[in-house]
């Protein structure tokens, strides 16, 4: 074990669900590099911030932050920043913020052991040789995607001290970026996982990905598409139901996108397996991507019980025209035959999405399309986003951007109309029984809360003799709605 015991470290987790659990494993990692975290800026040795960089709004806020602590430098304080931000701006983020001493893009988080090992300055400034296979030569199917990289950035570096022409004037600053790993076939995988809850906790299954949509910077960040073997997640799934886990959520940015490295279970395969682990009562998966969204998955749905009833589909934009605008790979019909699917499955399965307003070009007939799909698909919910200009991204050349003003017209109009589809579906549950898992209490209104196998949140009441425990699944019947949850009782 390297570091000092007693070093410490604070950790801020911006963005998705990948980011807080990458998070949980590199709190893992630091702590097994005998560092203890803290819960306070001022109490830590080292701060870290991992970001996301999704829309320019998230991208500010790491920035923003650093620069309210910029004064703790002056105590000796260490800044690093990891995630999205630090791929996409790398070496930049020294130029903004010198007060930070370690950029490490997500792709590189294998190699953050040795980086804190530099960043304590306990070993001579050293290159990294980069092991054969990660220099150039690529597999027959990542050589476009590499090629889309290789233009954006200088050639790598490996991990390495910023080179002598880029040394910052202060010769005390230490600065350390772990950038280039984008091509990895490697997952971030590790034993010393630091996870939150101790009765749902996530698995990475995929990581980076391969789709360049036009306005994402996902690929750009997050690196080339890798999954883990079907052996590797089972058995992360098998210690997580020995340690008392009962729900399990799978992750990947196109989670079905997923390839066992081994060929042994597609998507559907390993889902249905983790869903038969013993002692795993919940399995969920986000994101999964149309494209490659099979039938299987509805009927392993369908068969295995512990499998939820929940799928989140991202459309972005009811308009096939906007959709191959976005470089989506389906077209609204394709879309359709896939929620069709999942329409006609025995068990009633609930959908939400994500749509994107405002992108370059999307004429007022295109969101009217949108508009349409929401009320034919019937949607239990709608994370919708205004389009953001991203860099390196292909949308940044179309013509047609649609201005600020509209954007913000285009959500408020999807909002509110999601709003009323929500009202009524949610209004069907009344007078049901759900199963829900306890997830906490809500003591201002003197209320648990549950959340259902379709991933909605049902607040309920309970006789002060029947306390429900944290963790445990209980009956509740659904007394009143409201767009976004439920009310109820819990059933004795
Ligand atoms: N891989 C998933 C998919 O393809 O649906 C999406 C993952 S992305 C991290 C989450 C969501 O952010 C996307 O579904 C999209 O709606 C939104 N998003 C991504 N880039 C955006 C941009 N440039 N502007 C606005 N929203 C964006
Ligand atoms: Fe981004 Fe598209 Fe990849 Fe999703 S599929 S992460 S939206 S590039």
């Amino acid at each position: 074990m390297s570091g000092d015991a007693q070093k410490t470290f604070y950790l801020e987790t911006f963005g998705c669900q990948m980011n807080v659990h990458d998070s949980e494993k590199v709190v893992g990692t630091l702590i097994q590099e005998g560092y203890r975290q803290v819960e306070t800026v001022e109490q830590a040795d080292l701060i870290l911030y991992n970001t996301c960089s999704i829309r320019d709004k998230a991208e500010q806020k790491v920035f923003h932050r650093l620069a309210d602590y910029k004064k703790l430098q002056a105590q000796g304080k260490k800044f690093g920043v990891l995630g999205c931000v630090a791929q996409q701006e790398g070496e930049k983020i020294f130029e903004r913020a010198p007060h930070v001493s370690l950029v490490c893009g997500s792709a590189s988080y294998n190699k953050l052991p040795g980086m804190l090992v530099q960043l304590e300055g306990k070993s001579a400034a050293r290159e990294i040789p980069r092991p054969a296979g990660e220099n150039g030569v690529l597999q027959d199917d990542a050589a476009s995607v590499m090629s889309v990289w290789n233009s954006l950035s200088p050639e790598p570096e490996a991990w390495s001290p910023v080179p002598e022409s880029r040394k910052p004037e202060a010769e005390s600053l230490i600065r350390i970026t772990g950038l280039d790993d984008r091509q990895t076939d490697k997952c971030f995988e590790t034993e010393f996982t630091s996870r939150l809850n101790p009765h749902r906790g996530y698995i990475t299954i995929i990581e980076g990905c391969d789709k360049f949509c036009a306005y994402c910077v996902v690929p750009f960040t997050r690196g080339k598409e890798r999954s883990r073997t079907s052996a590797s997640v089972l058995n992360e799934a098998l210690q997580m139901a020995d340690l008392g886990y009962t729900e399990i959520q799978l992750l990947g940015q196109n989670v079905n996108s997923y390839r066992d490295p081994d060929g042994k279970k597609s998507f559907a395969e390993l889902l249905a397996a983790v869903g038969e682990v013993p002692g795993i009562k919940r399995v969920r998966f986000t994101t999964s991507h149309p494209r490659d969204f099979g039938k299987d998955i509805v009927d392993a749905i369908d068969a295995v019980p512990t499998l939820c009833d929940h799928v989140h589909l991202p459309v972005q934009s009811g308009s096939t025209r906007v959709l191959d605008a976005m470089q989506r790979l389906y077209s609204r019909e394709q879309y359709l035959q896939r929620i069709n699917w999942m329409k006609s499955a025995r068990r009633q399965i609930s959908i939400t999405t994500d749509v994107i307003v405002g992108f370059p070009g999307e004429t007022e007939s295109d969101f009217a399309e949108t508009l349409g799909l929401l009320e034919e698909v019937g949607y239990d919910g709608v994370f919708s986003f205004k389009y953001s200009a991203r860099p390196n991204t292909p949308a940044l050349s179309l013509d047609d951007a649609i201005p600020e003003a509209e954007k913000s017209r285009r959500l408020d109009v999807l909002m509110s109309k999601q709003k009323e589809i929500q009202k009524t579906r949610y209004r069907k549950y009344v007078g049901t029984e759900c199963e829900v898992m306890v997830e906490g209490h809500n003591d201002a209104r003197a209320q648990w809360i549950g959340r259902t196998s379709q991933n909605k949140t049902l607040n309920f009441t309970a006789p002060e003799a029947a306390t429900p425990a944290v963790g445990s699944y209980v009956p509740v019947r659904v007394t009143a709605s409201f767009p976004n949850s439920l009310l109820g009782e819990l059933v004795v």
